[in-house]
């Protein structure tokens, strides 16, 4: 893999053994569309190992052995990629970019990541803005970008939206990001003008800890993405940019009610695609109306019905990725057995007893946050949440098995 800067555009090519079809961190195959792509709203002058650790989280999926970038990086980036993926890269000349002072969030709007703003209340933000690729159609009209953008700016945080079209070097399964990571690619660029040490991520229990998303599906103390010892993890710290994951040790009732509460309520949007408001018919505004049901003890509220495509998920054999906060909703939603979930109630046993760990914070979660940050997201958790006992902690590491 070849990999070419100019500004903030990038272009990189495929050497003979690189492959069109490619796997992400996750296993998951995802298919090349374009080999060229840009990041609007972010300096020219970044340290050359932001510039390789930003093209990496793009091009990571389909390199296969070597990747060289137009510039020269630090032996510790090389080393990283080296441990991390088998690739040589290169060529090697640069010193080390330092970590910076800051902490900021990688901010989407969604509830995990609002409640890892709020654990933060100085922390800027960084959005990452999708926009239209010059040479590729745009088939995904309803993703209502600028309305995120908008919601993100009247925080009234201090908020540096990055525009970028990466998603569309992907064919499949849909434009999205090739890595997890690609949504950090501009805050990594602009990690020496910010003064970043850190980039906060909403990534929860389920994603960090139970293998959850498109992932495992049980527990995964060595997480390749989110992990501090995995692959990603340590190539972030090599650029002087931590991974830090304010909520990696509390569930998705956690981060739902923290962001319910916050000051940031009025701003929290996870559904991409109504204007005004979440949609309340795609998969993702039922799998969060199911959780902030359950987090106010109220009955369902939902158009879907059963025949939808969007419900067969959450009504299939387990196991699956947000598993956990499906049977901490059937346990507390009043009238579960009356809606399109009661077929859902066969499959599991589950009791506001048995699903109380989802309401605390798991503890290496907290050991794992840089020490320059970890105190601010212990009080919180002490104060919001509390921590898991002994016998909860169990049912995070005994998850999927
Ligand atoms: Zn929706």
């Amino acid at each position: 893999m070849r990999v070419t800067w100019t500004g903030g555009d990038l272009s990189f090519r495929l050497d003979p053994e690189d492959e069109i079809t490619g796997r992400a961190s996750d296993e998951y195959p995802v298919k090349l569309a374009t080999n060229s792509c840009s990041v609007g709203g972010v300096p020219g002058d970044a340290h050359p190992d932001l510039f390789a650790v930003a093209a990496w989280t793009i091009v990571a999926p389909w390199t296969r052995r070597r990747v060289s970038f137009d510039r020269a990086i630090s032996p510790e980036v090389a080393a990283a990629l080296h441990d991390g993926w088998g690739v040589e890269a290169g060529p090697v000349a640069a010193q080390a970019r330092q970590a910076g002072r800051t902490l900021a969030i990688s901010y989407s709007g969604g509830a995990d990541s609002v409640a890892a703003a709020t654990i933060y209340p100085e922390a800027p933000f960084v959005h990452f803005r999708r926009v239209p690729h010059r040479r590729v159609p745009n088939r995904w009209p309803h993703y209502q970008s600028e309305v995120l953008a908008r919601l993100a700016t009247a925080t009234g945080r201090e908020v540096t939206v990055v525009t970028s079209d990466l998603e569309f070097t992907l064919a499949e399964p849909r434009p999205g990001y090739p890595e997890h990571h690609a949504v950090a690619a501009g805050a990594l660029l602009l990690a020496d003008r910010l003064d970043l040490g850190g980039l906060g991520f909403g990534y929860e229990l389920g994603s960090r800890w139970l293998g959850g998303d498109r992932y495992l599906h049980r527990y995964t103390p060595d997480n390749p993405m989110w992990a501090p010892h995995g692959a990603w993890g340590r190539l972030f710290a090599a650029a002087g940019v931590h991974i830090v994951l304010p909520v990696g040790g509390v569930s998705e009732a956690v981060t739902m009610r923290v962001a319910l509460n916050s000051e940031l309520r009025g701003q929290v949007r996870w559904c991409l695609r109504g204007t005004d408001g979440p949609c309340r018919t795609c998969g993702k505004c039922l799998y969060k109306e199911l959780i902030q049901a359950a987090v106010e003890r109220r009955p369902l509220d939902t158009p879907v019905t059963a025949d939808r495509p969007v419900a067969r998920k959450w009504l299939a054999k387990p196991p699956y990725g947000g598993q956990e906060m499906i049977e901490y909703a059937l346990a507390r939603i009043p009238g579960i057995e009356d809606t399109l979930f009661a077929p859902a109630l066969d499959y599991f046993e589950a009791t506001e007893e048995s699903t109380s760990w989802l309401d605390h914070c798991y503890p290496p979660a907290i050991d794992e946050i840089p020490a320059r940050w970890r105190e601010q997201t212990a009080a919180f958790m002490t104060a919001e949440a509390g921590f898991m006992t002994e016998n909860e902690a169990r049912r995070v590491e005994t998850w999927g098995s």
